[in-house]
């Protein structure tokens, strides 16, 4: 713990030193207001936190008016006014004065049991681009959400087990140093009458009159298609619902209602529909009218609509192509409409798949709306007259997926919301923060506490919705979504996978997106991306039992100080080193490609000898971690033992999801319901298939009894669904990704728990892995061997911005790897030895381990020589070589190449590394930018071992330095 040593800097920054640490130690703990100091942002140091992050330790305080709680670590602060609800009004970032928020968004919103409730959120802001602090008095709390009841704080909890069995960066942490605050609220003064507004099934409340899926075609429609094409259709090759007609013309199928329909509701894939008034949608019948609910995906031109108004109203009379104003929605994906009947009104209501219920428009009828005769769903035409427009245009597809009528708000079926009600109120819902001492990173994640005596559904959880400030005055971006100016925050999730950087891996739980809701600043169709939810596409779809508590994912974000590339990738490097501290283990490992007893023995022995440390077996060695046979075990124990012996961990490899095992076992897909023609890598196995959960269970048996330490885990979980019901540990589609997630970070996380080490090529990271590819392409290392030297160190430039050193690895062909013979391999290893020592020392100088792939280190003695020294120089520096690099000049076989690490917190502060890969000496001046090393007047600089020169820093912080480097050889300068 270090709390204590924290709160005395906190207090000495206060100035009062004894007397105000007591009152700081009492915050610890803190459920009051009355607990908390008031926060002063001036007491904080204004140094660089990148240079010095002594002093920037995290607490939380209140607001003088005591109606707002601060959480700060004097570089980002994050605000929460607390009444009448809560919410998140600031989010500062404390150099730059530069503040993010510029609305309020309810602080996450659930779907559970079929209601989606926000939770907090403040609303009347009277202006959604900027927050003026005399509003927040007025700004009032949504009568329909889970309400602010009160706070914990405390500090932050390890995520799990760490157990640390090797060389790490010097003064890890785990848990990181921190505060975490803990917000608690619930539903309370809600009438069940007020839960139908929140319910997003339709059936609440109301009896089911009559339900399609369009599995077959039943009788009960009748159709109407198009003349103007011989294949417009309602069941375009036979499938029913699938519309298959010109753009500009009206095929839909109607159903008779019965009387007392209070509710007509359908969902639809708008395909390729490019209409506008012919665009899907749903309609209601009466004798002496039609009313039209529609989509406008696009216009009778042919062309995609991109104007912010994407409905159309027909009210009988008038048709409405604005209808709800502004309101830039995307069509991609399923849509769900329907027309609601209340007394003397018609609501036309529209909502996206995991989105929440919307109306835009109500008909006022004037009187008793009349009961509708018909229903109709599909292209309905203009003026919804069910008829095409003189240029029919193109053909189209599209997709009306089901259809169901329900009755009028039925008392009886009111009062069995009650009970729905009551289990809503018997959940507390936490809202939980973690803002780190020393970085700008601050996490999140919701706990739900079901106190209730029934299980509840948690079908989603969006954990983070943030109004964000935009920067961008030019509207418009012509389609490009690259084109999009995002601000300038970093966010990803402990839900990462299918990816080797962090921004693509996290597609699926990071969206940037619009504000609907905000309509003064200067995009007109605002497309923006101004707001942040963090939520997994697929949901969780997850029932929590009585008395259990559920967890969503965690995001972790970084509002960042600067564009600057090197500044802010060496934020999120620095946020890796605190919040998976695991990273910055860096065992030297041998990747040894055959398994028999004496090739083993050699192997061990050799890495013994130059001082690796690692060594596993690589694919195609024959060893199987899969066999549970008695002798299988018994092998690879006393291999264990016997590199245990000479001080070396070893361990295996295993390829998990890219192959077939079974139909049985197989992710099956949702649209076919059979494996195969879907899954990421074309066939997977369902991780909660009875294949997926045995192969876990063998993975934990085989670790627990061999006392093997690292673990290579290829072609893991991509995050492929499964449509199957009868796999064992999911339900069905809906739970299948959360599910299979979560067995194999479960695994990760305990092979943390046991100090295992884990090479994962994808972004697990935050679940435990270790190690990811520096991205190479495979086909590289059977290039000649000149070539891979260049692609290694573009590699390492290119792979180090976002990642520390250690979480990375590279790759060195010893023997053959994929082709390119004898040109491309090391071996005979004394026949190559300068190469073999450019590319060790291409990998390790930068901190990097590779797989160094073969059958042995070295064949004589001058090789073992080599390898021994280089190995012995990297454990020499090695705290330097695996800090954080400063991209300098990329390699391009042209000229010197060069990248420096650097760590103001140790002796050796910058370490350059130069490389020659041309045929002449080099010798040049060069500048070297030292800021980071935390020098400011002078450096003291010496070629490898050979004497000190003394510089003076320029006013950038950068000295000029003569370096000389022998043709195809490298050289490197220390940094005091
Ligand atoms: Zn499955």
């Amino acid at each position: 713990m270090n709390i204590k040593n924290s709160i005395k800097i906190n207090c000495k920054n206060l100035g009062i030193i004894v007397f105000v640490s007591i009152v700081c130690l009492s915050n610890l703990g803190a459920q009051n207001m009355s607990d908390l100091q008031v926060y002063d942002e001036s007491v904080f140091s204004n140094e660089d936190w990148l240079i010095n992050n002594q002093n920037f330790i995290a607490n939380i305080w209140k607001s003088e008016d005591e109606k707002s709680i601060v959480m700060s670590n004097g570089i980002i602060s994050r605000t929460f006014r607390i009444t009448p609800n809560a919410g998140t009004t600031s989010l500062k970032v404390l150099s730059k004065q530069e503040e993010h928020i510029r609305a309020v968004k309810p602080e996450a919103i659930l779907s559970i049991n079929g209601f989606t409730v926000n939770v907090g959120g403040l609303t009347g802001q009277p202006n959604l681009a900027f927050l003026y602090p005399d509003w927040l008095s007025d700004l009032k709390a949504d009568p329909l959400s889970f309400k602010y009841t009160g706070f914990k704080m405390g500090t932050p909890e390890k995520r799990f087990d760490w157990k640390q069995v090797r060389h790490t960066a010097p003064n890890v942490s785990w848990p990181p140093k921190g505060v975490k605050l803990e917000m608690n609220y619930q539903l309370t003064d809600v009438l069940p009458e007020d839960l139908i507004a929140l319910a997003q099934e339709s059936n609440i409340g109301r009896k089911a009159i009559y339900h399609d899926d369009f599995s077959t075609m039943e009788s009960d429609w009748s159709i109407r298609t198009s003349k103007n094409h011989e294949r417009s259709s309602f069941f375009n090759e036979g499938k029913p619902g699938e519309i298959y007609t010109p753009n500009n013309t009206a095929v839909f199928a109607e159903y008779k209602l019965p009387k007392g329909t209070g509710l007509v509701e359908t969902s639809i894939d708008a395909g390729t529909d490019v209409s506008g008034f012919w665009g899907p949608g749903i309609a209601l019948v009466w004798n002496d009218k039609t009313i039209k609910f529609n989509m406008r995906p696009g216009n009778e031109s042919g062309s995609k609509n991109t104007d912010a108004w994407r409905f159309t109203v027909f009210d009988g009379k008038k048709e409405n192509t604005r209808a709800g104003g502004k309101d830039n929605v995307d069509f991609d994906g399923t849509w769900f409409l329907r027309l609601r009947i209340e007394g003397t009104k018609v609501y036309c209501e529209a909502k996206p798949k995991a989105g929440k219920w919307k109306t835009y428009q109500i008909i006022d009828f004037e009187k008793e709306v009349p009961e509708p005769l018909a229903v109709r769903i599909g292209k309905l035409g203009k003026n919804a007259s069910g008829e095409d427009h003189d240029v029919p245009g193109e053909l189209v597809r599209l997709t009306i997926n089901e259809f169901s009528a329900y009755g009028k708000i039925d008392e009886n079926e009111v009062q069995k919301i009650k009970s729905k009600l009551s289990d809503l109120q018997n959940l507390v819902v936490s809202v939980n923060y973690e803002l780190y001492d020393g970085i700008p990173a601050l996490s999140k994640w919701i706990s739900i506490k079901n106190n209730s005596n029934q299980p509840v559904k948690v079908d989603q959880i969006i954990s983070e919705y943030l109004g964000i400030a935009d920067h961008n005055p030019y509207g418009g971006y012509r389609g490009r979504e690259d084109l999009k100016v995002k601000p300038n925050i970093h966010f990803e999730t402990d839900y990462a996978f299918s990816a080797m950087a962090a921004n693509v891996a996290n597609h699926q739980t990071v969206h940037w997106g619009t504000d609907q809701d905000y309509v003064t600043q200067i995009s007109w169709i605002q497309d923006v991306p101004n707001t942040m939810r963090i939520y997994p596409d697929n949901g969780y779809h997850v029932n929590v039992a009585a008395g259990e508590s559920f967890e969503s994912i965690r995001s972790f974000m970084i509002p960042y100080d600067s564009y600057d590339k090197e500044r802010n990738g060496l934020a999120q490097r620095k946020m890796y080193r605190t919040v998976a501290p695991w990273i910055t283990e860096n065992p030297m490992m041998f990747h040894i490609t055959r398994s028999k007893w004496e090739d083993y023995t050699n192997g061990i022995d050799q890495a013994a000898e130059v001082g690796y440390e690692m060594v596993n077996f690589s694919f195609g060695s024959g060893f199987k971690p899969e066999d549970e046979s008695e002798e299988n075990y018994t092998k690879m124990k006393k291999y264990a033992d016997y590199a245990h012996g000479k001080g070396i961990k070893i361990g295996t490899y295993s390829l998990l999801a890219s192959r077939s095992i079974s139909a049985m076992d197989d992710v099956v897909n949702p649209k076919t319901g059979k494996p195969g023609g879907f899954a990421t890598f074309g066939n997977s196995p369902c991780l909660e298939s009875e294949w997926g959960q045995d192969y876990f269970r063998k993975m934990y048996r085989m670790f627990s009894e061999t006392g093997f330490m690292t673990f290579t885990h290829d072609g893991n979980y991509p995050g492929d669904v499964c449509a199957s019901t009868e796999h064992p540990g999911h339900d069905n589609l809906g739970d299948s990704q959360y599910k299979q997630w979560k067995r194999l970070t479960d695994f990760y996380k305990w092979c943390k728990s046991q100090g295992i080490y884990l090479r994962v090529p994808d972004y697990y990271y935050l679940s435990g892995s270790n190690q990811n590819g520096v991205g190479y392409r495979e086909n590289n290392w059977s290039l000649p061997r000149r070539h891979q030297l260049i692609h290694t160190r573009q590699n390492i430039f290119d792979g180090t911005w976002e990642s520390t050193p250690s979480m990375r690895w590279s790759f060195i062909p010893l023997a053959q790897y994929h082709g390119g013979g004898a040109a491309a391999t090391i071996e005979p290893l004394n026949e190559h030895l300068d190469h073999y020592e450019m590319m060790l020392v291409s990998n390790i100088g930068m901190g990097i381990q590779s797989a160094l792939r073969g059958p042995r280190l070295y064949d004589t003695e001058t090789t073992k020589a080599m390898v021994k020294r280089v190995v012995g120089w990297y454990k020499k520096y090695r705290d330097i070589l695996e800090s954080d690099i400063i991209h300098l000049r990329r390699a391009d076989g042209r000229d010197i190449d060069y990248m420096m690490h650097v760590n103001p917190n140790l002796k050796e502060k910058g370490f350059l590394m130069v490389f020659n890969p041309t045929d002449h000496v080099i010798r040049k001046k060069i500048k070297v930018p030292l800021y980071y090393t935390g020098l400011s007047n002078e450096a003291v600089v010496r070629e490898q071992e050979g004497t000190q020169k003394s510089f003076e820093l320029d006013r950038e912080y950068e000295i000029e330095i003569e370096v000389e480097v022998k043709p195809n050889w490298y050289n490197w300068y220390v940094i005091e």
